[in-house]
């Protein structure tokens, strides 16, 4: 199906479900996808090659562009919401990610102090210490746990790495609350076998998780956009509202994205 990559190093503002007017950093290659996981649903394609050798622009080419475009967005009096790290596949894989986090921090406070800085992220790098403590500067620490059944993760996310959901959790409460859990609900199947991560199982695991993990907030969508797996089934706005329903009732701040 119809993916895309992100030909920029910084991309938009585009309006974004979730993060409003979103000014998009693209920490990865601007013709390739560089990610620790293959996600069936992810809008980027598959991750061709994960061992192949790939050059990432610089932290000063980083730092320059974003100036240059903060500086343009000023004079046109268009002020984002948010500087969101996404892009080609997983931001903190970039050996600077902590500095690059750091000359952000510096320029948004330049141009539009009132803007939030975002990082989306798969969490395959927070046993990284310098990842950890960038990821704690940021308005918006946003980490993906789809499953909190292995299984269902190994099949959903395809890691290149695999850990446990267990071992995942573990890194993931080192952040003692101050995260956000970003879940993809979906269901299909995938080389004969079918995963559904909204049954009454999955759901009630991963509510579990989320109480050992206490993130401050948690986002929960279903797909929006072309998938490189066909057949993939959209969840009903009716049931993404009802597991919404019960992190609610936990008492943990819930946004729906349908
Ligand atoms: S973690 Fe994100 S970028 Fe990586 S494969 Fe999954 S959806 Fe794509």
């Amino acid at each position: 199906m119809a993916t895309f990559l992100f030909n920029e190093i910084i991309f938009g503002p585009v309006k974004s479900r979730r993060l409003g007017v979103s000014l998009g950093v693209n920490l990865l290659p601007k013709d390739y996808k560089f990610c620790t996981y293959d996600c069936l649903y992810c809008e980027c394609g598959w991750t061709l090659d994960s061992n192949k050798k790939i050059t990432l622009h610089t932290r000063e080419e980083i730092k320059a562009t974003l100036d240059q475009k903060l500086q343009e967005m000023l004079g046109a009096n268009e002020a984002p919401d948010n500087i969101t790290f996404a892009g080609n596949g997983e931001p903190t894989i970039h050996p600077a990610f902590a500095e690059i986090i750091d000359d952000t921090i510096e320029l948004r406070d330049k141009y539009f102090p009132n803007a939030l800085i975002s990082v989306l992220s798969n969490a395959t790098q927070i046993h990284k210490q310098s990842v950890i403590s960038a990821l704690n500067k940021v308005d918006q620490n946003i980490l993906k746990l789809d499953s909190a059944i292995d299984s269902t993760y190994k099949l959903l996310n395809q890691p290149k790495t695999p850990i446990s959901v267990a071992k995942l959790v573990e890194r993931l409460k080192v952040f003692n609350g101050n995260l956000t859990i970003q879940t993809m609900f979906i269901k299909g199947e995938y080389k004969g076998e079918k995963f559904d991560n909204t049954t009454d199982y999955e759901v009630g695991k991963w509510l579990e998780l989320l109480q050992e993990i206490k993130p401050k907030e948690v986002m929960i969508y279903p797909i929006a956009r072309d998938t490189p797996l066909e057949g993939l089934k959209k969840i009903s706005e009716e049931k993404l509202n009802e597991i919404g329903s019960k992190v609610r009732n936990l008492g943990i701040k819930i946004n729906v994205y349908n």
